[in-house]
């Protein structure tokens, strides 16, 4: 596109709340763009089989159906550009989405004219903008859980629980997100470990409640997963008791880690409200604080976090972008 484009939409994000509403934006005949990101697809990159998405009754890997529904996108015309956008101004109209860095570093190599290869911050602007840079699930960072994620170790109960049948498993975390996905999974699984860090629950006292009454659930306090064991699949986990320091090991076939999300809304701050945990709001419908600012996806929505969820919040806010240009 020429330098002075301005585009009727400008997506950022890449899950399925941003594609959805790149389908929707561009076939509604909209001069779409979408930002992906460096990584196109979201938090579906890291999940294993996909087997709730209505219409995929063979289920569908994730990064599967993320590139599905880019290239469905591309077919109506959406323009995509996968990086990621830096900083946004949304006080000037047409709004302003930057890429790359303001004041580009030397190279390290002692490139040409001393810019880095992104060649510096770039300026894209459109009539209105859609959010949809999602959630990321919170993980405990050691070595063995990167390397058996989606190999037993999952962040989403309703998305993987079925796949633990009658399986001894462990969720990770003391919060409401902890009990309601234990309180799930008590559905498929044999037994539930709750490990929890300190000598207290955070969640709710009703929620709280339930987990405690439930004969499958069993809540260890004090307790810190310190490895988890497996070569391809996990089979067992490490634990240390963090006031007695005394270690054990558990054989389990599934480990839910439950320690909270964050949205992602670093480059929005001071742009749009956002809650006090850091999720944007939205004020009518789809939109923002912001006139013209629509969202869609998690990361307005801290309560489903479904990929179908987030399809259909992803298409509200293209048609209330449409809808917003049509009376503009
Ligand atoms: P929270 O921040 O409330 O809880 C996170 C839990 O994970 C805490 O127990 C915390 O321990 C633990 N934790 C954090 N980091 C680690 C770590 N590195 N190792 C071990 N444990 C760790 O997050 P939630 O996702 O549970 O909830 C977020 C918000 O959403 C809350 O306001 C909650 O009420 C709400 N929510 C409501 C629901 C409902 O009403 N049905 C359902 C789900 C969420 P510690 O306490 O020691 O910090």
């Amino acid at each position: 596109m020429p330098k002075n484009t301005i585009y009727d939409t400008i997506i950022i994000g890449s899950g399925p709340g941003g594609y959805t509403a790149a389908i929707y934006a561009s076939r509604g005949n909209l001069k779409t763009l979408e930002f992906t990101g460096p990584e196109p697809g979201g938090q579906l990159l890291i999940t294993s089989e996909i087997e709730n998405f209505p219409g995929f009754s063979a289920g569908i890997q994730g990064p599967e159906l993320m590139k599905i529904m880019e290239e469905q996108a591309k077919k109506f015309g959406t323009e995509i550009i996968h990086t990621e956008v830096t900083r946004v101004d949304f006080s000037k109209t047409p709004f302003e989405i930057f890429t790359g860095s303001p004041s580009p570093l030397p190279s390290p190599h002692g490139g040409e004219g001393g810019r880095r290869p992104d060649e510096g911050e770039k300026l894209y602007r459109a009539k209105t903008c859609i959010l949809a840079t999602g959630a990321s699930a919170l993980w405990l960072g050691i070595e063995s859980e990167t390397r058996l994620k989606g190999r037993g170790i999952s962040g989403c109960a309703t998305c993987d629980g079925f796949f633990f049948k009658d399986k001894d498993i462990i969720v990770v975390g003391g919060g409401d997100t902890a009990m309601e996905e234990a309180l799930f999974l008590t559905k498929f699984v044999k037994s539930i470990k709750i490990l929890v860090r300190k000598d207290a629950l955070r969640a709710s006292a009703i929620m709280k409640d339930r987990a405690k009454k439930n004969p499958k659930i069993e809540v260890i306090f004090n307790t810190e997963v310190k490895e988890f064991l497996g070569k391809d699949r996990l089979e067992g986990i490490k634990i240390i008791n963090n006031k007695t320091k005394k270690e054990n090991e558990l054989k389990i076939q599934g480990a839910f880690i439950a320690i909270g999300h964050k949205p992602n809304t670093g480059i929005f701050q001071g742009q749009v409200e956002l809650d006090p945990i850091g999720y944007i709001i939205r004020k009518e419908n789809s939109q923002t604080s912001v006139e013209g600012v629509f969202t869609g996806g998690d990361v307005h929505d801290h309560r489903y976090r479904q990929a179908v969820t987030a399809a259909g919040y992803g298409c509200e806010a293209a048609i209330d972008a449409m809808r917003y240009l049509e009376e503009k």
